[in-house]
C-alpha cells in the first residue's frame, strides 16, 4: 500500500478538492517506507520525496491536517513542527511590523 493510499485510509484526503496525490512519487510503494523507524529509513523516504512532483502539496497538506506521523513532503514529524514554529514566528513579526507602521 502506498502512502497516498494510506492517507486516504487515515486522513481522508479523498475529501480534498485537489488531486495532487494522483501524481505522487510514492504511488504504488509500500506505506511503511514513509513511516520509518530510524534515520536510514528517513533517508529512504526522503529519496523518494526528493523526486516527487507534488512535494509542496504533500507538505502543505500534512501541515494543514497536523499530520503527526511519518515523512510527508520530505519532512519528518520533528521538521514539520519546527517549520510550523518558524512560520508562526515570521507571521508574528509581520503582524508586529504592521501594528507599528
Ligand atoms: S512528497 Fe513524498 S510522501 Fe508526499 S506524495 Fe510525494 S513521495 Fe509521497
Amino acid at each position: 500500500m502506498s502512502l497516498v493510499t494510506s492517507i486516504s485510509l487515515t486522513s481522508s484526503p479523498a475529501g480534498l478538492a485537489s488531486s495532487w496525490h494522483d501524481n505522487a512519487a510514492c504511488r504504488g510503494l509500500a506505506a511503511e517506507i514513509f513511516f520509518p523507524q530510524d534515520e536510514e529509513g528517513v533517508d529512504a523516504a526522503r529519496s523518494v520525496c526528493g523526486e516527487c512532483p507534488v512535494r509542496e502539496d504533500c507538505l502543505e497538506y500534512s501541515l494543514a491536517v497536523r499530520e503527526k506521523d511519518g515523512v510527508w513532503g520530505g519532512f519528518t514529524e520533528r521538521e514539520r513542527r519546527s517549520l510550523i514554529r518558524r512560520r508562526r514566528r515570521a507571521a508574528a513579526k509581520v503582524r508586529a511590523a504592521i501594528a507599528v507602521s
